[in-house]
């Protein structure tokens, strides 16, 4: 039995072989987990990096019938019926789950991927928080108003958190750790090219989102699109040109690439086309699930968003038709539960869209938001250390980690001031 990605989708896959005795392989080009709905707050200096990861050995360690190996899957050889890595290795299985998620999409806007930074992984929040500080640096050896523009691109759950982080960040640094920049130097701007924000919910919280992240001195630009990245500079489709030392790509995700490499039939989005059992290409024995996969929430209904809850149920899923399928019997159906969506804009400001038609927003939908990420965290080690960090940033307005490391990556997300 072979998982493929150990994020949301394959470790609740690896969850439900608990206590069944099959024996399971779980692959991952990381050897650790991400919990990726955090990583804004690793790259606003909020949270540590280890607080949002997750070792995979630790994951196993208790799971003497399960073995995880960090690498990276290229391919699959259906007649051998293995999985191909990119270090020559190759890895059998009898059952397979397909849980490989998504890569950061830049719907083809030019110059995006190559001078915006995006966070999608843990890296990629560790270069943002680089970059951002190193800004903040320069712009304190070299004080000119309006040199701190920070644009972030996409009005979804990650721009919103994003932007409305930067904004809290922005309010809480300039006028404590830089002496020689104010408030009036930075400026933070969100570009959608709807006319709302957050889409997948209600409209009413959408305009509460635009009420609250403007309240907090966000410039909210709704109805415009990007037409070009440059280096240092966001070209809209308006015309206008907005020069910026940091450029966030938060607009959208594709699925990953691996799903175009294992003959299977993709969706235009990419994503794989899966039957009502979540299995693919009409093999008896492989399983997409998570990000990568486009399944049904009920057959013949609705594709189910690329969110954590139908990764989860999907993983899950995925691992008792592989029991069922072990003990000769039928497959069944996927049926996705919605337990509702939340975002976060920033302190005492949330959205929470929950079942039952329920809907908050404010320090209700905040405090549940909160509570949520707590829980649904790995390890004990992780919560405790996001709960202090919670608290102690609450009171003091304290920010975690401004650490520039690493930043070197050869991307131009903008030329920092000494460059320019
Ligand atoms: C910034 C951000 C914020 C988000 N916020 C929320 C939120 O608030 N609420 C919510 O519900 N959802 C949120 N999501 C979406 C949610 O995180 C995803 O829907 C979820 O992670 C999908 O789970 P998955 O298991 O399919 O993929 P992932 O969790 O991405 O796991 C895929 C795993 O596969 C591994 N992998 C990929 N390719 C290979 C390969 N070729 N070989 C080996 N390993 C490979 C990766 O390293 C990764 O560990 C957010 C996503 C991002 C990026």
């Amino acid at each position: 039995m072979l998982i493929i990605g150990a994020g949301f989708a394959g470790l609740a896959a690896l969850a439900g072989f608990d206590g069944t005795g099959v024996k399971v392989t779980l692959v991952d080009r990381h050897n650790y987990t991400t919990f990726q709905p955090l990583l804004y707050q690793v790259a606003t200096a909020g949270l540590d990096a280890g607080d949002v990861a997750f070792s995979a050995r630790q994951l196993v360690r208790h799971r003497p019938w399960a073995e995880f190996t960090t690498g990276e899957v290229v391919g699959i050889d259906w007649s051998r019926k293995e999985a191909l890595l990119s270090d020559g290795r190759a890895l059998a299985f009898d059952f397979l789950i397909l849980a490989a998620g998504a890569v950061t999409n830049y719907f083809g806007v030019s110059g995006a991927e190559e001078n915006s930074l995006a966070i999608y992984t843990l890296e990629d929040a560790l270069e943002v928080r680089a970059r951002l500080y190193s800004q903040l640096e320069a712009a304190d050896s070299n004080p000119t108003d309006g040199a701190l523009t920070f644009v972030v691109v996409g009005g979804g759950a990650t721009g919103v958190e994003m932007a409305g982080a930067l904004a809290e960040l922005l309010h809480a640094s300039l006028e404590r750790d830089y002496p020689h920049l104010r408030p009036s130097f930075a400026r933070v701007l969100l570009v959608e090219r709807q006319d709302g924000l957050l889409g997948a919910f209600d409209e009413s919280l959408g305009r509460y989102t635009v009420k609250e992240l403007s309240r907090r001195g966000v410039e909210v630009r709704l109805g415009e699109s990007v037409k070009e990245i440059r280096p240092g500079e966001v070209q809209l489709g308006s015309g206008e040109v907005v020069k910026a030392c940091l450029i966030v790509w938060g607009a959208g995700v594709a699925a990953s690439p691996l799903g175009a490499k294992i003959d299977a039939e993709l969706t235009r989005a990419g994503r794989i086309v899966v039957a009502d059992d979540l299995r693919f290409g009409g093999r008896p024995d492989a399983f997409a699930v998570g990000d990568i996969a486009a399944a049904p929430m009920a057959p013949g209904g609705e594709i189910a968003p690329q969110l954590a809850q139908p990764a989860i149920q999907a993983g899950a899923h995925a691992a008792k038709q592989i029991l069922r399928l072990i003990e000769g019997k039928e497959t069944e159906a996927f049926h996705y539960r919605d337990k509702g969506t939340m975002a976060t804009i920033g302190r005492h400001a949330a959205v929470a869209q929950l079942n039952w038609g329920i809907d908050l927003r404010g320090a209700p939908a905040w405090i549940a938001w909160l509570a949520l990420h707590l829980v649904t965290l790995l390890g004990m080690r992780n919560r405790l250390a996001v709960l202090v960090n919670w608290a102690w940033r609450y009171l003091s307005w304290w920010r975690g980690p401004r650490l520039i490391v690493g930043a070197e990556t050869g991307r131009s997300a903008a030329p920092t001031r000494a460059q320019e």
